[in-house]
């Protein structure tokens, strides 16, 4: 074992090798210790809660419990918050209501309660959908699993439609709605957003998600309200509506990271062009260095099945061998029966695509728009290429750098550097970056040996390699990244300059 100096505390790096990041969303099948605690250990790398679905101040306790394994685990947790947006939803009601096909409902737009609900009547929150829709529409609720057809509308807000249910099932409260290509008049950050948002700060989210976004704009509330905080929160363009389709390359330019929301947006276009689209997607990201998550029905069938299908095992493997850096579980961790089966059998799957896969994203330029971090980060990658480095490490104060420097794909182990938890917690949702926590020395070279010292003692680094450091200067996260050093490690564990 090699030595720190005494006065530094460093956090082991965690176990997994595998670069594709998991995203677990956890609800009612999930959020109890036992449960909570055995997905983080099959491999969850972030846990996203969805504040779609009861109070924010019902999350802080998920928030604790999470942060709670921290210890056990030996490193940070991740925490993704994903806001509501301006989706339509049903309002609220007791119990389950079938509806029947053929039969007639009442949507009772504006209503956000309703006490005497019924399959002959529905509360709608919004008021304006009863004013935007006209007969012959299609009214979509679940995902799609549910399709109603207008039969009248009152032409006012607040009014009754009635709708023929042409695909009946059961409903529940605040069930989400569609009406393909209606552009709802909903600010991108409502009420319920902003409580969400306040909550997510407050609580120490680590990404927020924004839900619906159909331009970049919309991501404007979010990114000030977290500035305003005084935060550095990553900020992910969830698209899932057609305006973001026309707005794509503005919404990438804009936003810290993306996620390809298949539920949403596979019932507000034709479902055969979700593959496509998502895939357009993700060229967009990879071409600007983006975490892009797939998100939404990976492994559906296992909500009921201890084993996927065929042809879900094939989605996950298929959305990573086409360059998605990070695979979500929605129902099937949230709800379902087999929530450790399913993070389990994600891990495989991606474990076992990453074994044939020589990851080759669409590189980005780092010049395209001159920013001094991204070109310092480019810089750092070509040079471990040429110097055919076995590691790439990353001084980070709130996670950006890693985040640039694995956005260009090098092919090369990178661990991230901090001295605080935050950074360390988001590193967490970047393809093929591990983290160590070390005290900030006033030199950036000490603050840099104390971390070779953790690589050493965990196995990561070994005796002669040859490392490409990343950092700010003199010290090596308080400053802008602005140096690029080439190191050997010598025989007793000490970075020294590289012949
Ligand atoms: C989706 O629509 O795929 C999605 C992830 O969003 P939500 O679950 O919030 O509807």
């Amino acid at each position: 074992m090699y030595s720190i100096e005494s006065g530094f505390t460093i956090t082991p790096v965690r176990g997994s090798m595998r670069r594709t990041r998991i995203i677990a969303t956890i609800g009612p099948a999930s959020d109890s210790k036992e449960i909570l605690g055995s997905l983080l250990r099959a491999g969850v790398d972030v846990c996203r809660l969805n504040y779609s679905h009861g109070a924010p101040a019902d999350k802080s306790e998920i928030y604790q419990r999470i942060r709670g394994f921290e210890e056990e685990l030996g490193h940070p947790t991740c925490i993704l918050a994903d806001l509501p947006g301006p989706k339509l939803r049903l309002g609220d009601f007791e119990g389950v209501i079938f509806l029947k096909q053929d039969s007639i409902v009442e949507l009772h737009c504006g209503v956000a309660e309703m006490a005497d609900v019924s399959p002959e009547k529905i509360p709608v929150a919004y008021p304006g959908l009863s004013a935007e829709l006209q007969a012959g529409d299609p009214v979509l609720i679940a995902d799609g699993l549910i399709r109603l057809m207008v039969k009248s509308t009152p032409d006012c807000a607040g009014g009754v439609v009635i709708c023929e249910v042409e695909d009946g099932g059961p409903v529940s409260a605040r069930k989400g709605i569609n009406v393909p290509g209606t552009m709802v008049d909903l600010p991108a950050i409502g009420p319920r957003d902003e409580a969400a948002l306040a909550h997510a700060i407050e609580a120490g989210a680590d990404y927020v998600a924004v839900s619906y976004v159909r331009c970049a704009k919309d991501l404007h509330p979010a990114k000030e309200a977290i500035i305003a905080a005084g935060m550095h929160i990553p900020v992910i363009a969830k698209i899932e509506h057609p305006a973001a389709l026309i707005n794509l390359d503005e919404i990438l330019d804009y936003a810290d990271a993306v996620m390809v929301a298949r539920g949403d947006l596979g019932v507000e276009i034709p479902l055969e062009e979700v593959p496509v689209v998502q895939q357009r997607i993700i060229d967009g990201a990879l071409s600007r260095g983006m975490v892009v998550i797939v998100a939404t029905q990976m492994l559906e069938s296992m909500t009921y099945n201890p084993r996927p299908t065929r042809a879900e095992a094939s989605d996950v493997s298929t959305a990573i061998r086409h360059g998605a850096t990070a695979v979500m579980l929605s129902g099937e961790t949230a709800s379902g029966d087999y929530p450790l089966v399913a993070v389990e059998t994600m891990a495989r799957i991606a474990e076992a695509t990453e074994n044939g896969l020589a990851i080759q994203g669409i590189n980005p330029s780092s010049l395209a728009k001159f920013k001094s971090t991204r070109a310092v980060a480019h810089a750092g990658v070509e040079l471990a290429k040429i110097a055919k480095a076995n590691r790439i490490i990353v001084a980070t104060e709130h996670g950006n750098a890693p985040r640039l420097v694995s956005g260009y794909n090098p092919g090369i182990p990178i661990t991230a550097v901090t001295n605080r938890i935050r950074a360390a917690r988001r590193s967490h949702l970047l393809p093929g970056v591990d983290c160590v926590i070390v005290e900030e020395h006033e030199r950036g070279s000490i603050t840099m040996q104390n971390a070779i010292i953790s690589l050493l003692n965990s196995g990561r680094v070994k005796v002669n390699e040859i490392i490409v450091v990343i950092s700010g200067s003199p010290l090596a996260m308080g400053g802008p990244t602005s140096t690029v050093r080439l190191y050997k490690i010598n025989a007793n564990g000490e970075i020294i300059g590289a012949e």
